[in-house]
């Protein structure tokens, strides 16, 4: 590993002034991904901040009705706060959904959402990477692609984003509030992350510097119900295949609202707008939802060998919006 300085940060301002300075330092909080790049020669930052001990790890309400979380809030209290539990299950069962126990206990909410890609060449560094190392070339194309892109995906890259927590964020259009050198600044959660294109370097939208303060939860709609659902090769401690968060709203046998969100399946969390509009005013059922996989999946491109995960993200969006139709008829 290499050698680096350590500074640990007295305020969001000295946090963000110490690493505009610096340009191969790093933020430290977790250190659950981090560091291991560290250890694999991944990343190299020449300067940690550590912003673990900011005081930003408070979940509390907002005037609009809405909940603030802080940045250095852990998983494991962010899935069990009785706040989230109560008003947003999608992101409870998500979060707990994803990880193991320990690495909830030490990962933070920033340092989730900032989490990079787990596509196994990324992480080798004796093998091309565009995203690591750009302009060398992607490995992945033609190479193991089961955990890669079906949507969204570029020449340049077909990785995809690995967090649980972030899909859930997306399907409850969350706000991510930062700190930079220019003062602060809210980006929606679906503009905060970045597709591929000709720069898979850069996997959101921040600038060197810019410190995640918070994410904001609009308040949920009267009425709506809930749920996560991830597949994946082994039942605990494994990325998604595919997942889907779902959120739903019901009047009679309609559909009122719907915000879903697919992930393990492209390079950001895939809010999967053309199933909302499919499904929105329209009446529940197997024919709706069929109808609204196949708009969403129209777009799919996969690679050869990962073709089987456009029928598997199919089945498993109908069978959440399913549960979902059966939960908001009690
Ligand atoms: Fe690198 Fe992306 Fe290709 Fe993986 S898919 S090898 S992360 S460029």
């Amino acid at each position: 590993m290499r050698a680096f300085d350590y500074h640990l940060a007295e305020s969001p301002a000295d946090a963000v002034a110490t690493l505009t300075a610096h340009p191969d330092a790093a933020f430290l909080a977790g250190g659950t991904n981090l560091v291991d790049h560290m250890k694999l020669g991944v990343a190299t930052p020449d300067l940690l901040v550590d912003v673990s001990r900011l005081a930003l790890d408070e979940v509390t309400t907002t005037e609009d009705g809405g909940v603030r979380v802080g940045a250095t809030v852990r998983n494991s209290d962010l899935a069990a706060h009785p706040l989230i539990r109560s008003r947003y299950p999608v992101l409870s069962r998500a979060m707990l959904s994803a990880a193991s126990g320990q690495l909830r206990n030490s990962a933070t909410t920033a340092g989730n959402l900032l989490q990079r890609t787990r596509c196994v060449y990324f992480q080798d560094v004796t093998t091309p990477c565009n995203k690591r190392e750009p302009g060398s070339g992607c490995s992945a194309i033609g190479g193991y692609v089961r955990y890669h892109a079906i949507l969204g995906a570029s020449p340049h890259c077909i990785a995809v984003h690995p967090s649980d927590m972030a899909v859930a964020m997306s399907a409850l259009d969350a706000v991510v509030v930062i700190e930079g050198a220019d003062g602060e600044r809210r980006i929606p959660i679906d503009e905060f992350y970045r597709l591929p294109g000709d720069e898979p370097h850069r996997d959101t939208v921040l600038r060197h510097g810019d410190l995640i303060t918070a994410v904001e939860l609009p308040a949920p709609p009267s009425g709506a119900v809930s749920d996560y659902r991830k597949v994946r090769d082994r039942a605990s401690y494994a990325f998604a295949l595919a997942s889907v968060a779902a959120e739903l709203t019901f009047d009679t046998d309609q559909i009122g609202s719907a915000r879903i969100a697919l992930g393990g399946i492209a390079h950001k969390p895939w809010r999967a707008r053309r199933a909302e509009e499919v499904l929105a005013g329209a009446t529940a059922g197997e024919e709706t939802f069929a109808a609204a996989a196949d708009a969403e999946l129209s777009a799919a491109d996969p690679q050869p060998g990962n073709e089987f995960k456009v029928a598997l993200t199919r089945r498993t969006l109908i069978a959440a919006l399913r549960t979902l139709n059966e939960r908001g008829r009690r």
